[in-house]
């Protein structure tokens, strides 16, 4: 591993590594560059990781948070590069922190100075995006400030941008678990389509409340929706006209707690309702060894990254539930990055979506069926990633003997 100091790491960002040896996370996979940016004349710190670019440029968002670490940095840059590699895109892995109070900076200031110091990677290393407290604003200003409509996806429409609010990473859910049922249905009691089923969804944001337009309309039944301030249920299927009002809720009083025509529940209990499908479209680590037992469910899809610990979906795999992984169904928004990258129209973009969506899902799940039998399908997921990030790693190591060869 190549680490690139732009700078000595500052104090707080040393107090941020005390506990953290970047070698220890560290592996034949990468990441290949780990840059420090520290700017102390606007008090900005932060991390630039470049995991691995064997497949192409480093994809992954860019977030401004407090106390943000090199290993969650990393953690996020390394999910990038199995999910570029699933979702079959010509790109690699990276993300970017910045440690900041979003709510008492100048947001702008900030990633721009950030663009400036990391800007010899983008965007043949890095592309960024938004993450979390970094909008199409920041975006248009980090891609301003390199000069180069590449730099970036999640642009506002005037530089190209897909908007985020056009629900890629739903719609790409939605049909990631319209192919899960189809394949499905040929060897378990599961039904071939989303008509009649009952679904619960945690998180009514960007994700969730797209996904339950989208499946509503193909007549599923949605029974439970939670947000971070409380949770409804009705046995008949909410509805989600209604329910819509309260998506993206910002406060308590917009929240989907105050939806009529529903009973309220205790926010987590959302996780416990009886249905057919559970979907967390929220936070990580929802689903733990100390709850997996108390879900009635036949299916968790991970909307949400990290939603279920390890131990969980054994847990639940014993029981019979099968678990989507996050970086197979939620891809559908950087699948909508890439369309943006080359250019495409919105139309486009979803049309793209779609059809890998579709074609990733079923590979995995093919390859998780022997028989009557089915793997956990997270393991042949993680099989198809690493298959295509190593075939790169070998046809970038062959090239660089032959450059080296012709060298001499
Ligand atoms: P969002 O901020 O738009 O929505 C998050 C929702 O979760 C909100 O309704 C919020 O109230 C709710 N929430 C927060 N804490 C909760 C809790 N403890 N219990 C119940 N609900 C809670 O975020 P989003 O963009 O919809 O992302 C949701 C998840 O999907 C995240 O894990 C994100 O990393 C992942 N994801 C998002 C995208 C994308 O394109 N938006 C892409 C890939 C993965």
């Amino acid at each position: 591993m190549e680490k690139t100091k732009m700078q000595e790491p500052p104090k707080a960002m040393l107090d941020m590594l005390e506990n953290v040896n970047v070698s220890a996370f560290s592996d034949e996979w990468g990441p290949e560059k780990v840059i420090f940016v520290n700017k102390p004349e606007i008090g900005l710190e932060g991390i630039l990781v470049i995991d691995n670019t064997a497949l192409g440029p480093g994809k992954g968002g860019m977030r401004i948070r407090l106390g943000v670490t090199p290993l969650e940095v990393f953690k996020l840059a390394r999910t990038m590069t199995w999910k570029c590699a699933l979702a079959d895109l010509p790109f690699g892995g990276a993300k970017g922190g910045i440690s900041a109070d979003p709510y008492s900076i100048d947001k702008s200031k900030y990633v721009k100075a950030f663009a400036a110091a990391v800007a010899e990677f983008v965007p043949d290393k890095w592309i960024a995006a938004p993450d979390m407290n970094v909008g199409e604003k920041e975006i248009g200003v980090f891609v301003e400030e390199i000069g180069d409509l590449r730099a970036a996806t999640g642009k506002p429409e005037h530089l190209g941008g897909i908007p985020h609010e056009l629900g890629t990473t739903g719609f790409g859910v939605g049909v990631s678990i319209e192919t899960t049922l189809q394949v499905l249905s040929q060897v378990s009691k599961l039904q071939e389509s989303v008509e009649g089923l009952r679904f619960a969804i945690q998180g009514f944001g960007n994700v969730g409340s797209e996904l339950a337009k989208y499946l509503s309309n193909k007549g599923a039944k949605i029974v439970a929706i939670s947000d971070y301030w409380g949770a409804i249920y009705n046995r008949n299927g909410i509805n989600i006209s209604r329910a819509l009002k309260h998506a993206y809720a910002t406060t308590p009083a917009q929240s989907i707690n105050n939806c009529n025509g529903a009973t309220k529940i205790e926010r987590d209990s959302v996780l416990y309702v009886d249905c057919d499908i559970l979907v967390p479209a929220a936070i990580a680590n929802v689903i733990t060894q100390k709850n997996a037992h108390l879900l009635k469910t036949k299916l968790v899809v991970e909307a949400a990254n990290n939603p279920t610990t390890n131990r969980a979906e054994q847990i639940l795999f014993k029981k019979g539930i099968l678990v989507l992984p996050d970086f197979l169904v939620n891809a559908g928004g950087v699948i909508g990055s890439y369309a943006e990258y080359l250019g495409k129209s919105a139309d486009e973009a979803f049309s793209l979506i779609n059809s890998k969506i579709r074609q990733n899902t079923q590979l995995v799940l093919e390859n998780s069926i022997n028989g009557k039998r089915i793997a956990p399908p997270r393991t042949s997921a993680m099989l198809i990633a690493k298959e295509r990030v190593l075939k790169a790693m070998k046809g970038r190591m062959a090239q660089e003997l032959i450059k080296t060869k012709i060298r001499r």
